[in-house]
């Protein structure tokens, strides 16, 4: 039996890496359903690719468009078509690799109505984990991380022996500037910062990895998969991107997985878990790569990584307020509105501006959400 997938974000970095992933084994594969926002040409060709039984996209023109062309093709738009898609019977796993904190909503119905999830779209966890993990027991769904280090920890993790783990190693590339002084930060413009020294990525995380938000976000990540505290989670710089994350038992063994740095290898594992198929990721030569260094992060440097940690802790709403505020700093960042420095600024302002008391339900999540970006907007006035 084939396994049925679905794809929030098929037009996305992971959504493309997954469907070559898919091609790569269409004897075991079979797509179900696509969604994307508006970039319907690309869609249009996985269309005629994969065959699809039904797609959703951004807009209900685009909608329209889409129907006419493929007359047999079921075609939803917006947050419902989202939803609708992630639901249908037809699926067995949905990848949920939307941007930001709107992949909440579809990845908690695709989890209700008992799918496996592929997770890529790490806001869900960091802004709604106190929502999503109780679910994803409740109905006994499998939570696979795609994220490169979650996957790496997820593949050396020993359940049996979760009870001693000591620590967590999350690796980081350090990002375009970990060599940049602090004092040309202000300088920055984002074509500098949309360059990643390893990963070829969408705008959002690659300016959250220029910035190490993305870090934090990936210890918050770890938190909820692996039901630790953050205390339990380190970070260590790691420029090759080689090693993608370590776990430290008590009896004083690590446990590393190492991959040539390519999104297919942890798409693969999510996709064929818990089974491993053949990929065309290329091999690491050990003798080629020949050193692989560490280094402290810089936290003077990168104070976002400090406060996700001070985030994490206050726990409640605040992950999903200081998420809201990156989106929204990333892009006004991205539009050239504030300065480099000013994105760090922004989500520790909007984060200390929190005094509301939104319970920790959907409505409530998406609340502090829209509350977050409200405030952040407000702020970016003041700022620019
Ligand atoms: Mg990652």
């Amino acid at each position: 039996m084939k396994k049925k997938i679905s794809i929030l974000g098929s037009t996305g970095s992971i959504g493309v890496n997954t469907l070559e992933v898919i091609s790569s084994a269409p004897d075991r594969f079979e797509v179900v359903g696509l969604a994307c926002g508006t970039q319907v040409s690309v869609l249009e060709k996985q269309i005629e690719d994969f065959h699809p039984k039904m797609v959703s996209v951004g807009k209900e023109d685009l909608a329209r468009g889409l129907q006419q062309k493929f007359p047999h093709l079921e075609v939803l738009w917006g947050e419902e078509g989202l939803v609708s898609l992630a639901k249908d019977s037809r699926t067995d796993l949905v990848v949920s690799a939307l941007v930001g904190a709107r992949g909440i909503e579809p990845t908690l119905a695709a989890i209700e109505s008992k799918k496996d999830i592929a997770l890529a779209n790490k806001e869900v966890l960091v802004a709604a984990g106190a929502l999503i993990m109780p679910e994803v027991h409740r109905h006994g769904v499998r939570l696979l991380p795609i994220d490169s280090e979650h996957s790496a920890l997820f593949q050396v993790f020993e359940n049996h022996n979760r009870n001693s783990i000591e620590k967590i190693i999350l690796t980081a590339s350090g990002g375009p500037f970990l060599h940049r002084p602090k004092e040309t930060f202000p300088l920055v413009v984002p074509e500098e910062a949309l360059k990643h020294p390893r990963w070829s990525m969408g705008k959002r995380i690659t300016i959250d990895s220029a910035t190490l938000m993305n870090k934090g976000f990936e210890m918050i990540e770890a938190c909820w998969l692996f039901d630790l505290s953050p205390s339990q989670i380190e970070v260590v710089v790691h420029p090759q991107s080689i090693i993608h994350s370590l776990i430290s038992y008590r009896d004083g063994n690590m446990l590393a997985c190492l991959s040539a740095p390519d999104m297919k290898a942890p798409i693969s594992y999510a996709l064929s878990y818990p089974e491993r198929i053949s990929t065309e990721v290329v091999r690491l030569n050990l003798a080629k790569v020949k050193e692989l260094t560490f280094l402290e992060p810089d936290v003077e440097k990168f104070p976002l990584l400090k406060l996700s940690y001070e985030v994490a802790k206050k726990g409640d709403v605040y992950p999903a307020v200081m998420n809201a505020a990156d989106e929204i700093a990333v892009e006004a960042f991205l539009r050239r509105q504030i300065s480099f420095v000013q994105i760090p600024q922004l989500i520790s302002e909007t984060v200390s501006a929190y005094q509301e008391s939104f319970p920790l339900s959907l409505e409530g999540i998406l609340g502090a959400d829209a509350w977050g970006r409200r405030k952040a907007e407000e702020l970016i006035k003041v700022l620019s």
